[in-house]
């Protein structure tokens, strides 16, 4: 969320291509102290207004459990990002919330911690937790991480939670995200989380792996041809 104009007009731009729900960032874990860090309170408020006018769900990020109520009562999901996924003072606070967590792999993670994170929202209480795979550190140099996609099918076999996939923190590269897109929904997974931007070499944050509009529409007009190619259906 850069501000309301560029907001709103993403809303409606992923409404159109038939997304269901939009991610913003209002507070962002960013590596530098010294970039953008999010609107805060003021990006939630632009966030409840393109939901009020799109209708489309919220998702966004909460960094803090003291933040936790603040951010619920404005966004639908709650997404935990990578940095936070041991922060256990945070999942505890979470687990008290009735609405559904986004919880995002950590870098160096490994499948058992990753579940373990999960289990401190569900023994707290909240059953609605969603898994992200957000790709890993290697040696590999190429791309931003590694998109991790072997979890998918290890998750569907140790667990009953749906597992999506973010190909843009995966490879953190606009040119990689169509293809590890249609990897991830034959691998099984159950969903994306796709950054897009009106004009992604305006962003002020991670342009270099956002989508723009009409690759955006592409995607979701893949998504169904992938899927029933492996006699998948997503809803
Ligand atoms: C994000 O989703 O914008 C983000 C910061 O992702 P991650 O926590 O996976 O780095
Ligand atoms: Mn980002």
């Amino acid at each position: 969320v850069e501000n309301e104009d560029q907001l709103i007009q993403s809303a409606e731009i992923v409404k159109k291509a038939g997304v269901k729900i939009l991610r913003g960032g209002a507070y962002k874990p960013r590596t530098s102290p010294y970039t953008f860090q999010g609107m805060g309170e003021e990006g939630l408020k632009i966030l409840a207004k393109a939901k009020q006018q799109t209708g489309l769900r919220i998702v966004t990020e909460v960094m803090d459990a003291a933040e936790a109520d603040l951010v619920a009562e404005y966004s639908d999901l709650l997404q935990v990002g990578a940095r936070n996924m041991q922060n256990t003072k945070l999942l505890r606070a979470l687990s008290k919330i009735k609405k559904p967590i986004l919880l995002k792999r950590g870098f160096a993670a490994t499948l058992s911690e990753f579940l373990m994170s999960a289990e401190y929202l569900l023994s707290g209480g909240n059953d609605q937790v969603i898994l992200c795979e957000r790709g890993i550190r290697t040696f590999v140099e190429y791309t931003r991480n590694t998109l991790d996609l072997n979890i998918v099918p290890a998750i569907k076999q140790l667990s009953h939670l749906p597992i999506i996939v973010d190909p843009s923190h995966g490879t953190g590269r606009y040119d990689f995200i169509i293809p590890m897109s249609r990897a991830a929904i034959a691998a099984g997974a159950d969903g994306l989380i796709v950054e897009m931007h009106p004009k992604p070499e305006e962003a002020i944050s991670d342009g270099e792996q956002s989508l723009k509009p009409d690759k955006l529409k592409q995607l979701m007009s893949e998504i169904d041809l992938i899927a029933k190619a492996v006699n998948r259906t997503i809803l």
